[in-house]
């Protein structure tokens, strides 16, 4: 299962735009969940979240 800590979470985008297929902006600015799949780009955007937000 894919989940944000939303406290860590500094809202940069990367994840959304590296794997919009999961990954989406919330409107408080934060990274949200938008569908629980399990594609390559999962693993891309937790190697890309630059404060390790994703697990
Ligand atoms: S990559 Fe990380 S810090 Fe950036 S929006 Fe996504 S979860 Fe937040």
């Amino acid at each position: 299962m894919v989940s944000i800590n939303k406290k860590k979470c500094i809202g940069c985008g990367t994840c959304a735009s590296v794997c919009s297929e999961v990954f989406e902006m919330s409107d408080d600015g934060k990274a949200k969940v938008k569908a629980q799949k399990n594609t390559p780009c999962v693993k891309e955007a937790i190697e890309s979240c630059p404060v390790d937000a994703i697990s």
